[in-house]
């Protein structure tokens, strides 16, 4: 295992980024042949997969080659138990991580010290890149887990302190008031909670950085951030299978760490689509040989972008995540509502009538809108989004409103808005793209909602995995 190669200190936290896009895929290239020829030799999972699909290393020269190798999702490398490992390594030569995330499953992703530091490497640079330095105090808010965690990878290099996402306001602006962080890093759902929780008091605390991350950073969400901590959130988009894959520079834009992983966004079949055109994330990491994640479905719904950034930094541009694919609602016209949708309903009201809210697909055309109303609640304009969703569901369809007084939370501050009790045929990964596809209930719809949000507790704030935020 130690010839195997690792990028270095020097390339992970600043040359690679320099380097022309060329070299960078020219580098990401030959590592690819390493990783898939290691791969294919020693993890029976995937040995057996590509054979029964007719795939072979021999044939594999490069990027360009990809799309033969089947696609792979979070079920499959759960299912393959210890096959997903490299065979000639010992369970004491491995550090795990968890995650279970919304789609249920928990997976045990295992790395060996030198790909840990690999995959540390990256985040940092992606900290660097958003205005983190040693010498900051930094706050994180993330589940309780990694407060537990002893010399957790912040807790080493600088002084942190740690947030709890269900700790009251409360709690959590008294420990922003006497820590006094430079930068905060953590969930984006909780993150933006505190952060309107500072606006409606009229403070402000003034960040040096902050980095939300583990769910679709929407503009609301980026303004709020703005406004309660004075400086610009950098999104940090990764999956705990892989680390992080994309991060914002200082323009704004997201750059895939092209250098760690090759990020692909692909059709149903598994084909790289245009750039530009929305698709499944499917991610292959370059340095994980301990536990390889060879074209893994992310489930989140993205681009590769056609723009370019003229910040110094070569590595190549996503457009940011779209959302979940499970968030994307069928609607009677064939239609797949985007999760986005929601969030501006009222964007031609004069007020946001509601604090919080949930969408639940019954059935098709059956939907229920459950919602905490506004102080200044105005049924009127609560009447122009339901109409919204009528036109985009028919005006057969049948929409409730229900006054709720309060949207139910995970223990780590998340919230699902978007529960369909439909899913797809194609299940666990529901293919919103493909849109003639027919949508199934689920045998005991309530207890798969019950069982979806029951399945959301205890993630992970870097899994990758999305939950929107129901709060305007
Ligand atoms: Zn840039």
């Amino acid at each position: 295992m130690t010839q195997l190669p690792f990028p270095s200190m020097i390339d992970a936290l600043v040359a690679n980024a320099r380097r022309s896009a060329e070299q960078i895929a020219d580098r990401a290239d030959q590592q690819l042949r390493v990783v898939v020829r290691n791969t294919y030799e020693h993890v029976p999972f995937y040995r057996d997969h590509w054979k029964s699909s007719g795939f072979s290393p021999d044939d594999f020269s490069g990027r360009q080659d990809l799309p033969a190798i089947p696609l792979i999702d979070k079920d499959m490398i759960v299912s393959a138990e210890e096959d997903a490992l490299d065979s000639r390594l010992t369970p004491q030569e491995m550090f795990v991580m968890s995650t279970s995330g919304t789609s249920g499953r928990a997976i045990h992703v295992r790395r060996t010290l030198l790909e840990m530091r690999a995959v540390r490497r990256g985040y940092l640079r992606s900290l660097l890149t958003a205005g983190a330095r040693p010498w900051h105090r930094v706050l994180t808010m993330a589940s309780p887990w990694l407060k537990e965690k002893q010399g957790s990878f912040v807790g080493k290099i600088v002084k942190t302190h740690h947030l709890l996402p269900l700790d009251s306001p409360e709690e959590q602006i008294a420990s922003i008031e006497s820590f006094k962080p430079d930068g905060l890093i953590g969930q984006t759902g909780g993150l933006y909670l505190l952060a309107r929780e500072i606006v409606r008091r009229g403070k402000q605390f003034p960040l040096a950085f902050l980095c939300p991350t583990g769910a679709t950073l929407m503009p609301e969400m980026a303004q709020a951030m703005r406004d309660a901590f004075g400086t610009e959130p950098r999104d940090l988009y990764g999956a705990v299978e892989v680390g992080g894959i994309a991060w914002q520079c200082p323009q704004s834009n997201y750059h895939i760490d092209a250098d760690r992983v090759v990020f692909e966004v692909v059709d149903e079949v598994g084909s790289p689509v245009p750039a530009g055109t929305p698709g499944q994330a499917v991610v292959t990491a370059l340095y994980q040989y301990a536990m390889p994640i060879i074209r893994y479905r992310l489930l989140d719904i993205t681009a590769i972008s056609t723009r370019t950034c003229d910040c110094a930094r070569h590595l190549p541009l996503m457009e940011r995540v779209q959302g979940r694919v499970n968030d994307f609602l069928p609607a009677p016209s064939g239609e797949l509502v985007s999760p986005h949708f929601f969030f501006h309903l009222y964007d031609h009201a004069k007020t946001t009538p509601v604090k919080e809210w949930r969408i639940i697909q019954n059935e098709l055309a059956d939907l229920t809108y459950e919602y905490v109303p506004e102080e200044h609640f105005n049924s009127d304009d609560l009447r122009i989004g339901m109409d919204m969703i009528h036109k985009k569901f028919g005006q057969d369809a049948t929409v409730r409103a229900v006054e709720v007084a309060s949207i139910p939370m995970t223990s780590n501050g998340k919230r699902t808005c978007i529960i369909s009790k439909l899913r797809s045929k194609a299940t666990p990964a529901y293919r919103p793209w493909i849109q003639d596809e027919p949508v199934m209930p689920l045998p005991d719809d309530q207890a798969g909602v019950n069982r979806r949000i029951k399945a959301s507790v205890g993630q992970e704030p870097d899994s990758g995995e999305e939950n929107h935020q129901c709060q305007h």
